[in-house]
């Protein structure tokens, strides 16, 4: 059976773009013909800025929860936080030496990410790809579910798989495939709709987290930024208009409906009437989930008892690819 790899930092709270952009697919791929492996990256989450140990780990544990609580079922998925299966690393390290410097400089998340500083960035935030592409490749994973910003990192990782098949003269890494689908591929910040929405972003009305309560998402929409139109009842009246295509389709994805059913529903409605319908609808779909979130952080050890499972489970997949490239790469004892 195919395998499918995606992870997610916890780098910060859940957002509405990773809810929509990732875990709602691994959900559904869950329940299709996949084996699936879903992680935490903590190894990534420490890249940008330093984060407190302890918020390291509450952070991770939320994470995990905010995954089952939305319908990963560890009886059926791989979930495992990524320091714990320690072949990730592993092959990252193999991965930093096939790929090249002027590859890891073209990529626009470390551009906006070390900013205009690049010398103060860390290494691990110019090598991020590297351990991405290894985090997939050490499952042999064919399909990654992920958001529209991850898209030139999967072709990163493709290249890295091409160049270590083809030095090596083997044919042992697969090629794989995004899979980047539906209408919130890409949700934007509720305070400026060119930015992408994201957990670590400094602006906490950017964005809504999984765990806020439902007057904080009905201000946070009410806020978020918009122009003075009313909404068409066509797609093609969106053009131009990057807010107002945001919440309609926040709107979409929230409703499993396509962009142009919800404008021939909602078109000609100013934003003073569609807000409430959107701030109803997102606090209806996220309120279970946050409700179940905080039941299950309040038990921790039950979510590390299920990580430490899904390491074991992992490491059985992943210790012989790694045992296996290392002969490739002629590493012997
Ligand atoms: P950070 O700001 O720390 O990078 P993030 O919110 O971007 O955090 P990541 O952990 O980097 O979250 O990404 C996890 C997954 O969520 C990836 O598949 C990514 O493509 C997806 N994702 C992140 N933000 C969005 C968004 N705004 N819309 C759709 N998908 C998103
Ligand atoms: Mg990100």
């Amino acid at each position: 059976t195919p395998r499918v790899f995606s992870g997610i930092q916890p780098s910060g709270g859940l957002t509405l773009g990773n809810y929509l952009g990732a875990i709602k697919r691994f959900v559904s791929m869950q329940e299709e013909d996949y084996e699936t492996v879903f992680c935490m990256v903590d190894l990534h989450a420490i890249t940008a800025k330093f984060l407190d140990p302890k918020t390291l780990a509450h952070n991770t544990r939320e994470l995990a929860a905010g995954f089952i609580a939305s319908g990963i079922d560890p009886a059926k998925s791989i979930l495992i936080n990524q320091s714990q299966v320690p072949e990730h690393a592993q092959l990252a390290w193999i991965f930093n030496c096939v790929a090249r410097m002027g590859w890891m400089g073209r990529m626009t998340q470390w551009k906006d990410k070390a900013g205009k500083n690049a010398e103060a960035a860390s290494l691990g935030l110019f090598a991020y790809p590297a351990l991405m592409a290894a985090d997939i490749l050490i499952y042999h994973a064919t399909h990654v579910p992920v958001g529209d910003d991850q898209k030139q990192h999967l072709e990163l990782t493709r290249d890295i798989a091409a160049k270590f098949n083809h030095d090596y003269g083997v044919d042992f890494f697969p090629i794989t495939e995004p899979v980047i689908e539906g209408a919130a591929t890409r949700v934007m910040s509720l305070r400026d709709g060119s930015k992408k929405m994201s957990k670590s972003d400094p602006s906490d009305a950017s964005r809504i987290n999984m765990t806020d309560d439902a007057d904080a998402i009905a201000k946070k929409i009410r806020k978020a930024k918009t122009d003075p139109d009313a909404l068409p009842s066509e797609v093609a009246g969106l053009e131009g208009r990057p807010d107002a295509r945001n919440l309609v389709n926040i709107y979409a994805a929230l409703n499993e409906q396509s962009v142009e059913e919800v404008l021939r529903d909602v078109g000609g409605q100013q934003f003073g009437t569609f807000k409430p319908a959107l701030a109803e609808l997102a606090v209806s779909k996220l309120a279970p989930i946050s409700t179940e979130m905080a039941r299950l952080m309040a038990e921790p050890d039950e979510i590390d008892r299920i990580l430490k499972k899904g390491s074991e489970q992992a490491r059985e997949i992943t210790a012989p690819i790694l045992k296996k490239t290392y002969e490739i790469v002629g590493m012997v004892g």
